[in-house]
């Protein structure tokens, strides 16, 4: 018998516009205060690229200038980089009309309800999100990187938040959920363990001068989005994760990102 599908009722979008818009940032504005990067930084910077090139959905020009950008940084001979290399290749000397990343900020899905609220950290999220539901359902697509296996995804995450990431306490916060991470053991347990530390970071800052009124924080997906979901058992509420697993490859995953943009 093949199991019914999980009545989603109310599934919202994902934007690319807010998943390139999270690329432009991260390329020329986060990492713009790093004027060279070495060590750690620097294999952070190579594998946060490589796994752009390698699971960023849609193929298209952002891919491409990935993969060129991907290349040149693996086969860098030089122990140190500057950033004002980085930018200029991006968006100078590897740039074509067929590989590019467009510059600015248009969030759609993360357009928060007045100035200074979502934005960037809630397309950070939707990114993340997004890679790991991509390395679930293509296993082979790190395969010979450095980042196969079952935590590729979080692994790079990890590295960004405690490097690049500017909120420094949330840096901090994720660093210690991430002693957790050695019980990741499959792609599936990877998207689910990204899915549970995001509502942990949902209830802390619930009612906090970072919730958006306009989106209360809140544990995630609620029924009216997966009632499948939930389930009560001796009167509490308690997630069903195989059905939450299920709700987040149809949320996160191709079908359901959306070109639209914010006009
Ligand atoms: P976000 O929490 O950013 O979520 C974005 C979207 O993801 C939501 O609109 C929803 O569609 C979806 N979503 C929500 N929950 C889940 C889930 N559990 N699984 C899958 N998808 C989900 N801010 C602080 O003030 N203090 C902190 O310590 C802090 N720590 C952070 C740690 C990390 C790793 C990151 C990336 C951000 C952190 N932030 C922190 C920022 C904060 O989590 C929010 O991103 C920000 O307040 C914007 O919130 P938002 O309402 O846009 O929703």
């Amino acid at each position: 018998n093949v199991p019914a599908p999980p009545q989603v009722t109310a599934v919202s979008k994902v934007y690319m516009a807010d998943l390139e818009s999270a690329l432009h940032y991260i390329l020329r504005v986060e990492l713009a205060s790093h004027p060279t990067m070495e060590g750690e930084e620097l294999q952070v910077l190579k594998d946060f690229v490589t796994l752009i090139a390698k699971l960023y959905p849609g193929g298209g020009p952002v891919v491409k200038l990935m993969e060129r950008l991907s290349d040149w940084l693996n086969g860098l001979p030089l122990k140190q980089i500057a950033y004002q290399a980085v930018l200029d290749l991006l968006d100078n000397k590897m740039r074509t009309a067929d590989a590019f990343l467009s510059p600015g900020l248009n969030w759609v899905g993360c357009r928060g309800s007045r100035e200074g609220l979502r934005g960037y950290p809630c397309a950070f999220w939707t990114l993340f999100h997004v890679l790991t539901v991509q390395q679930h359902h293509k296993p082979q697509a790190l395969a010979n990187t450095g980042l196969a296996g079952a935590r590729g995804v979080l692994t790079v995450m990890r590295g960004y938040m405690r490097h690049f990431f500017g909120c420094r306490q949330c840096g901090r916060h994720f660093d210690s959920a991430s002693t957790t991470l050695t019980s990741v053991n499959s792609t599936g347990e990877q998207l689910l363990w990204l899915w549970h530390v995001h509502n942990q970071v949902n209830l802390r800052l619930a009612g906090s001068l970072s919730d958006d009124p306009g989106f209360p924080k809140r544990l995630w997906p609620d029924p009216s989005m997966c009632a499948p979901c939930h389930e009560e058992q001796a009167g509490a509420r308690v997630w069903v994760r195989e059905e939450v697993s299920r709700f987040l490859q149809r949320h996160y995953a191709d079908d359901n990102l959306s070109s639209r943009t914010y006009t």
